[in-house]
């Protein structure tokens, strides 16, 4: 018996017509749309690799971060100004000084920034520094927030909920649709599950990736750093991640040098890691296409 309002992916025509395969034939069984930000393609193959910092903190963090970041040859920088904090007494964020840091960071690197918006009254603001605008883990179903972000003519980076289903998430996509912004990148970020807390700090659902790309033809990128919250592991998961089909990464990374990060330091990896991963990533994608051709 199916339970009233409890959603299974035969629901998605009906949740999702806007972005999901059935009812959008011409993306066939596995196109999926590019995605671009400033220059840079997501879903067009070659996967996009993000770094920086989990908080704006400082210049001199930021503006160290991000020359590790294009030093280690990834594709954007991220990097939250506003922070949805656990504890309201915890550090929110620089605001509007920290996106005025990633501009600066932008023009020294020529890296697009992606960067979080929690605030419908702070929409516009971000939108005037961000070339993505970021809808966090918490945030995944504030569809207030998703339509004053869709309105802003920017790309989204939409992450899962981290107690969402697919159905869920996808239903949070649709929203910013149905304003008429396609401009979508989903991304996993780890989910709560009976085991999350014990050795890491979320659950990776890898296993949501063949089926993101089976249901929709949006992006999906996966960040490895809030998944696991342990930095040894952010390598070997990105590295799955490019096996299960993810379009990209996003990962937090720090210049232990300039300081310890006030958030998510046990999670952050440095530079040298990153360009590990971002090499990876190209070799991952160049041997994808020896062996399309070779079986073409
Ligand atoms: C982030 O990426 O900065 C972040 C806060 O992640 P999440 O919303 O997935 O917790
Ligand atoms: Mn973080």
């Amino acid at each position: 018996m199916k339970i009233a309002g409890q959603l299974t992916i035969d629901d998605l025509p009906r949740i999702a017509p806007l972005l999901c395969r059935q009812t959008n034939p011409q993306y066939g069984e596995d196109q999926t749309r590019v995605v671009e930000v400033r220059g840079v393609r997501f879903g067009n193959g070659r996967p996009v690799v993000i770094g920086g910092p989990c908080a704006v903190e400082s210049h001199d963090q930021t503006l160290a971060v991000a020359h590790a970041v294009k030093r280690a040859g990834a594709d954007m920088l991220r990097g939250g100004a506003y922070k949805p904090r656990t504890s309201p007494h915890d550090f929110q964020g620089t605001g509007v000084e920290g996106l005025c840091i990633l501009r600066i960071a932008r023009e020294e690197t020529c890296l697009p920034i992606v960067t979080e918006v929690m605030d419908t009254r702070l929409v516009e603001q971000v939108a005037e520094y961000a070339d993505m605008l970021q809808v966090g883990s918490r945030n995944m179903q504030n569809y207030t927030l998703l339509k004053e972000v869709a309105r802003a003519g920017k790309p989204v980076l939409l992450k899962r909920g981290m107690a969402a289903s697919l159905c869920e998430w996808l239903g949070a996509a649709e929203y910013i649709a149905k304003q008429g912004n396609l401009d979508i990148v989903l991304c996993e970020r780890g989910i709560k599950a009976f085991a999350a807390g014990e050795y890491s700090r979320y659950v990776l659902d890898l296993n949501v990736i063949p089926a993101v790309l089976a249901n929709t033809f949006l992006p999906v990128i996966v960040d490895p750093s809030h998944a696991t919250g342990v930095a040894t592991m952010v390598e070997p998961a990105s590295r799955a991640a490019l096996e299960f089909g993810a379009h990209g990464l996003m990962i937090e990374v720090a210049d232990f040098a300039t300081g310890r990060p006030r958030c998510d330091a046990d999670q952050a990896i440095n530079g040298e890691t990153l360009a590990r991963i971002a090499k990876f990533a190209r070799e991952h994608h160049e041997r994808l296409l020896v062996e399309q051709q070779a079986a073409a």
